[in-house]
């Protein structure tokens, strides 16, 4: 008589009542086996939980610090870019088109209406 391995187990344990699992694992040896299997993976689980989970505040943590730094910097720089613009914009303003001025002076060109060099 060959002896076969009991494949009840996985059904079991998915499908069944902790009970029903029990009762069989008092009969079948096979699935006994697996059992002790199951509690070997879930004992090493259970090992590297904790340690997982601190990897994963610490995580969360330091993308916290990041998002907090963003929106520092990006406030910043907003509230620069607020307090400066107007003052950077007028005379960067003058000191552009001053410059175009000149610019269309020097080679001859002049700019139409819709802003295109038009040359003569
Ligand atoms: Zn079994």
């Amino acid at each position: 008589m060959t002896e076969k391995k009991c494949t009840k187990y996985e059904s079991l344990f998915t499908f069944s009542s902790e009970e029903e699992l029990k009762e069989h694992l008092d009969e079948c040896e096979d699935c006994r086996r697996e059992q002790e299997e199951m509690d070997k993976i879930s004992e090493l689980i259970q090992e590297v939980r904790p340690y997982y989970f601190q990897k994963r505040r610490n995580s969360i943590n330091s993308f916290k610090v990041a998002c907090v730094l963003f929106i520092g910097l990006f406030a910043g720089t907003l509230l620069g870019y607020f307090v400066q613009f107007p003052y950077v914009d007028s005379s960067s303003y003058t000191v552009s088109s001053t410059s175009s001025v000149s610019n269309v002076n020097e080679y001859g060109m002049a700019l139409d209406n819709y802003g295109l060099i038009t040359v003569n």
